[in-house]
Order: structure tokens, then C-alpha cells, then sequence
């Protein structure tokens, strides 16, 4: 809830504004019993205690890998399940592909995904259902409990297509950066999309006002419908308008990512055309050397990941034409945490 709609609760009739205040930031602060809220009167916290509770989510599995990246299963309410992902950087390597200090949560907005891209395993479960505020909200309360020095970052890079979930999802980061709880900064929020063009385009008019990622894979059309197939994505000039009108709106780089996929995606050609893509945009490339996820196949033939030199030549060409580019770590490796290898099953 927002501070609002606390300031609304019927059991705090009667109750002063502050109260609402202060059940927020307690929340923020982690709280998961009304007990704790110790500057509350006892009577209020009984009230909220037998009407309300504060978490709907439970861990249902701690996974924790050698690189310092935790996997949480949480089980939900209906019986679904999601996962949610801490991943700590490393220090600052010598291309300044990963920040020290960072730890960011890697937030899920739907149990599932509708839009079935061949190379990701939540892809290949389909769709269950959107996820609430509530929802999105305690993923990342829970990691915030679990990192040592809280989350700095929030990436929504987990399962599902955040902008089908736009209402629930706006509503969650609003709560996350509101100053009068968490108040993590916009600035350090990501979200990804594989290119809903309606979303896009209310992100530019409404918000949520955070950084864009696209989840590109290749700008080749036809390459890019085979991979992901579904019929929900816009084409390439349209993805490409929608995110000019981003852009105009907001100020800011956009990152586009491309997870290289080995003898799929990391030809000349490919090269040649998202160079092509980014003339007139102010982009980051992020390449995502493919994380293995058994039995995913395209076109009957089993998927691999690229060998070093594909993932050199290929960063080498972009290099050369002037982008920017970073290598994203396979972090979480170790556990199943990384891009793509999330899913319940
Ligand atoms: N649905 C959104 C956000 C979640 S996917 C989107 O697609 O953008 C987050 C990122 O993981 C995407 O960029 C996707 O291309 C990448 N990804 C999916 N499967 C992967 C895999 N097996 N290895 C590496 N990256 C993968
Ligand atoms: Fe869904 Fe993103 Fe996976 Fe595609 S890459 S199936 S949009 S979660």
C-alpha cells in the first residue's frame, strides 16, 4: 500500500496521518510482524494485526552461489511460485563492466511469460499469471533482508514481461522509491521489456520514469520474429519509433541488450544491423552471452552458447562502429539465477 491508501485503512479510523507515515517506513524498514511497530499504541497494532498481515510471499528456498548471488524461491498466495535474485557485482573490472559495492535485485512481475522466446527457460513454462504490487513490492523487501549492506539497484530482468503488468508494476516502483520508505532512486531501477510498443509509450508519457532496457537479441526482423515469436512485439521500426518517443520524453540512454546466442546471432550481418538500429538513438549495448538452459531448442536444433571468439568478434565489431558496449557476467551461474535460467518447475 501507499502511504495513502494506509492514511484510508478503516481499522486506523481515527488515527492521526502520522501513524500511516509510520506504518510505512516500518514496512520499508523490513518489519514483518505488527509487534515490532513500536511507536504504534498497542491497540492500533492488534487492529492491524487481526485484519492485516504483511507478507503474502514465503521463501520457500534459499539458494546461495560461491559468486555471492542468492536465489530465492517464493511461493505465493494461489500455490504459483517465482523467483527472485539478489546478484552481487564484482569489483570494477578493467573495462568497468561491473560496479563494487552493488547489490542488485533482480525483480519477477508475472508467474510465467507469455512471450515464449525460444532461448529462455521461463519462456518455456508459459504464463500463469501477473503479479501484484504486493507481489513485486516484497521480492524485493525479502533480498533487502538477505544483502548485507541492502539493495543499491533494482533490475526487472526477472520472470515475465514487466510492461503486460504495467499497473501492478508501477504501482510496486512507486512504493520502492517513495521518499518516505524505501526511497531507493529511479536512476538505479532498470526495467527490461522485449518491446511492447504500447508500453513503451505509456512509460514515456506516464512513467514508471526509471531506466529502459530492450531486450533486442538481434535487429535482424526476421532472425528476431523466429527467436521471439510472440505476436505482441512490435516490429523493428516500430520498436525503434516507440523508443525514439522514450527517449524524447525522458533524456536518456537506452540500453538495448542482446543475448548472443552461438552460431545464431553473432554474424557480421547481426553486427551490421543493430549498428544500423541504433542510428538515431542514444543507446548501451549489452551482450549477454547465452546461460545454458537444458532442452531449449530453435528450429529442432539444441541452442548453445557462444564461444569466446563469436562473443570478441562481435563486441569488436560494435566497438568499432562506436557504440558502447558491456559485457553483462554470467552471474549466478552456480544457481540457476542467471538471465533466462529462472523458472519454477
Ligand atoms: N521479459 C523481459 C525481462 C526479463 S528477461 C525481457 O525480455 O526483457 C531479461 C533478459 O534475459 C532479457 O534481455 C533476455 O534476452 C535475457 N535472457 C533470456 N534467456 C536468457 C538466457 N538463457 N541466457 C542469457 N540471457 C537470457
Ligand atoms: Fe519473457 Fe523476457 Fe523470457 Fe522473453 S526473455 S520469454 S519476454 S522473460
Amino acid at each position: 500500500m501507499t502511504p495513502r491508501e494506509l492514511e484510508a485503512l478503516p481499522c486506523a479510523g481515527g488515527e492521526k496521518k502520522f501513524r500511516a507515515a509510520q506504518i510505512f517506513s516500518w514496512i520499508a524498514r523490513g518489519a514483518v510482524s505488527f509487534d515490532e511497530m513500536d511507536n504504534l499504541p498497542l491497540s492500533l497494532r492488534k487492529k492491524l494485526e487481526s485484519a492485516y498481515r504483511l507478507r503474502s510471499v514465503s521463501v520457500s528456498e534459499t539458494l546461495r552461489g560461491a559468486d555471492g548471488t542468492v536465489k530465492l524461491r517464493l511461493g505465493l498466495d494461489d500455490g504459483a511460485a517465482i523467483e527472485a535474485v539478489l546478484l552481487k557485482a564484482r569489483e570494477t573490472g578493467a573495462r568497468g563492466d561491473e560496479d563494487g559495492g552493488r547489490f542488485t535485485a533482480c525483480l519477477s512481475t508475472q508467474a510465467g511469460c507469455p512471450a515464449g522466446c525460444v532461448f529462455c527457460k521461463t519462456g518455456s513454462l508459459g504464463f500463469l499469471r501477473n503479479l501484484s504490487a504486493a507481489e513485486i513490492v516484497e521480492q524485493f523487501l525479502v533480498l533487502n533482508s538477505v544483502s548485507k549492506s541492502g539493495v543499491s539497484h533494482v533490475v526487472v530482468m526477472g520472470m515475465g514481461e514487466p510492461l503486460l503488468n504495467l499497473e501492478a508494476l508501477g504501482k510496486a516502483l512507486g512504493i520502492i522509491i517513495h521518499p518516505e520508505g524505501i526511497g531507493l532512486s529511479k536512476r538505479r531501477i532498470t526495467v527490461s521489456t522485449s518491446g511492447i510498443e504500447s508500453g513503451i509509450y505509456a512509460l514515456a508519457e506516464k512513467g514508471p520514469l526509471t531506466e529502459l532496457a530492450v531486450s533486442l537479441t538481434t535487429a535482424r526482423e526476421d532472425l528476431r520474429r523466429r527467436l521471439m515469436p510472440f505476436a505482441g512485439l512490435a516490429g523493428l521500426e516500430g520498436l525503434k519509433k516507440a523508443l525514439k518517443a522514450w527517449q524524447q520524453n525522458r533524456g536518456r540512454r537506452v540500453t538495448l541488450e542482446t543475448v548472443l546466442l552461438g552460431g545464431i546471432n553473432t554474424t557480421a550481418d547481426d553486427a551490421e544491423a543493430l549498428v544500423r538500429f541504433t542510428r538515431g538513438l542514444k543507446t548501451a549495448i549489452n551482450v549477454i552471452p547465452w546461460n545454458p538452459v537444458e532442452g531449449l531448442l530453435f528450429e529442432g536444433k539444441a541452442l548453445r552458447a557462444p564461444e569466446r571468439a563469436e562473443i570478441d568478434g562481435f563486441r569488436a565489431r560494435l566497438e568499432a562502429a562506436g557504440l558502447t558496449v558491456t559485457r553483462r557476467y554470467r552471474r549466478g551461474q552456480g544457481v540457476a539465477g542467471a538471465c533466462g535460467q529462472l523458472g519454477v518447475t
